[in-house]
């Protein structure tokens, strides 16, 4: 069946590459998968398309198919998420958000959606919430399950038998919990407090909205934020770049905002 020659979609930009002299390749999530498009003349100052096309701009598009990659011809931001700019941990996490759905996703994918609603339910986060990073845990969990990567939190990997209200065992190698006689004998497993396993389950479990009045102790938060990177590394099977850059940039936060710290949060410094 022939392809129409140009059609339109909904997009979100994950990423952008410089192109040749004035363009840009575009990595792209949309509500029927990821897909890279080219922005011709983008980067030139009379581009009409480049404040549409800003990372993480909600933006709809007319692209036309080409012969090696699909050509934008017009776009119009419809969320541009402007605020996240000036906010470097806030801009960090959604790097790191982006890069897990590149990472993650396959190209083209029909997911019919939940992917493109989860990033997009994640960057109003980040945009409005007063603690970014329980959104970013919720959002790594539901981007695991979506992935076909859920780590198994309701039974132990090795013996099947429900979990119980009590410190159990992660192995990123099993992908989820183990219970106390399973997890004592196993090697490369850590130990996980009850409140921490609550958290998990919650988050894997709750849609944004609910997730958006929990509060986490700050311990509670570390232990669960340590358990979910330690379980995507392996997923990925290497370092997730930008996680070690935000683990970097935190430490300096916390430096520096010493005294203001009020949750696992770290605000931005007062200039
Ligand atoms: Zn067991």
């Amino acid at each position: 069946m022939p392809q129409e020659r140009l059609y339109r979609t909904e997009a979100i930009v994950l990423r952008q590459t410089d192109f040749g002299e004035a363009d840009r390749i575009l990595s792209l999530l949309t509500p029927r998968g990821k897909f890279s498009a080219i922005a011709k003349g983008v980067r030139r100052p009379t581009s009409r398309k480049a404040g549409h096309l800003e990372l993480f701009a909600r933006t709809n598009l007319l692209v036309a198919r080409g012969r090696n990659l699909d050509i934008i011809t017009q776009a119009e931001a419809s969320e541009a998420f402007e605020s996240l700019k000036t906010d470097l941990l806030r801009f960090t996490y959604a790097c790191y958000a982006a890069e897990l759905i590149e990472r993650l996703a396959q190209e083209e994918e029909d997911d019919g959606g939940a992917l493109f609603e989860l990033l997009l339910g994640l960057l109003r986060w980040l945009e409005r919430e007063r603690d970014p990073a329980v959104g970013l845990r919720h959002f790594e969990l539901r981007l695991l399950d979506g992935a076909g990567y859920a780590p198994q939190l309701f039974t132990c990997v090795s013996c099947a038998k429900a979990i119980t209200e009590q410190v159990n065992y992660f192995s990123a190698e099993q992908g989820g919990l183990l219970c106390t006689e399973c997890g004592a004998s196993a090697a490369g497993v850590r130990a996980v407090s009850v409140n921490a396993q609550k958290v998990l389950r919650y988050l894997q479990k709750r849609e944004v909205v609910e997730v958006r009045a929990l509060w986490l102790a700050p311990a509670t938060h570390a232990e669960v934020e340590s358990v979910l990177l330690d379980y995507i590394e392996h997923v990925l099977e290497r370092e997730v770049k930008s996680a070690t850059f935000l683990r970097r940039l935190r430490l300096d936060l916390q430096r520096l905002a010493a005294g203001e710290q009020s949750s696992a949060s770290v605000e931005r410094p007062k200039t």
